[in-house]
């Protein structure tokens, strides 16, 4: 059968990508329980999770993988031998320490199937460490609370504000203190985004930058009354009810919150959600269907 036109101008790549700009950057992503979950933010060059590949997020360099379940990491060989066909730079892939060893294995069987390089730097992560990405962003993480090792991010914002010493001064005195060689600044950094990965609730209250980014991304797996909250977090996941107790902690001007269920339609979650958000968060929250 002979393919209609609309059919041959489908776009190439069907992965869903949502985006919206908060500020000065972009968040772009998508993510379902046990299908796909990956995010970007194309202004800082830093990705999180691969569950799926869109072809644009090829260009991305920096990564940081939450864990390793497959919907979050099943296409960490399609990102590395892609930017290798078209001749750019290895990615950078920060991931749990444990997953070092698995996912090298895993490259090099892509490459013995592939007869090609898998070019990667591989950084395992522990909890607590930070990745300085470039001069004006740094990434830290967090234990998150999975049924397997898992990892929340912290982009931080590094900025310059003059030392508490000389904020007496005037401006032409702290310039002649800046030209004679004293460091009359000090770094700052500023939360502008979490990302959770898949985490029970335990894993938001580690980490008290969850409530206070300017973005906060993380999950509501589930949100129907049957499916209940003790369950949720038994399979390391966090539920509507959850949020709503904490519905006064959150600080953050953008929630979004993804990686819903595929138990229920998306119309039935967005309802559900919609019904039950207080006035406080309803502005400030996304849900990503
Ligand atoms: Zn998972």
């Amino acid at each position: 059968m002979e393919a209609d036109f609309d059919e041959l101008e489908t776009p190439v790549d069907n992965a869903p990508v949502l985006s919206t700009k908060h500020g000065n950057f972009t968040i772009e992503g998508y993510s379902r329980a046990a299908v796909q979950t990956y995010w970007r933010v194309p202004e800082w060059k830093i990705g999180f999770d691969m569950g799926l590949q869109p072809w644009s997020f090829m260009a991305t360099p920096n990564w940081f993988v939450s864990h390793g379940h497959l919907d979050h990491i099943a296409a960490l060989p399609v990102l590395v031998t892609r930017r290798r066909l078209l001749k750019m730079e290895p990615p950078t892939i920060h991931m749990p320490e444990s997953l070092i060893e698995p996912v090298e294995a895993m490259l090099r069987a892509v490459q013995r199937m592939d007869r090609g390089r898998a070019p990667a730097n591989l950084v395992g992560l522990r909890p607590g460490d930070v990745v300085e990405v470039s001069r004006e962003l740094a990434v830290s993480c967090f234990p998150t609370d999975h049924r397997i090792e898992s990892l929340g991010f912290v982009v931080w914002e590094k900025r310059k504000k003059l030392r508490p010493e000389f904020t007496h001064l005037e401006g032409p005195q702290i310039r002649d203190l800046r030209l004679s060689g004293v460091e009359v600044s000090q770094e700052f950094r500023l939360p502008r985004l979490v990302y959770t990965g898949d985490t029970a609730p335990a894993g938001l209250d580690i980490e008290p930058a969850v409530y206070e980014a300017d973005v906060l991304i993380t999950e509501m797996t589930f949100v129907t009354k049957h499916e209940r909250p003790e369950d949720s977090h038994k399979f390391g996941h966090t539920h509507l009810e959850d949020i709503l107790a904490r519905a006064d902690r959150f600080r953050n001007e953008l929630i979004i919150l993804a990686h819903f269920s595929t138990r229920q339609h998306p119309e039935t979650i967005r309802k559900i959600v919609e019904t039950r958000l207080p006035e406080s968060l309803r502005s400030r929250v996304k849900i990503w269907l």
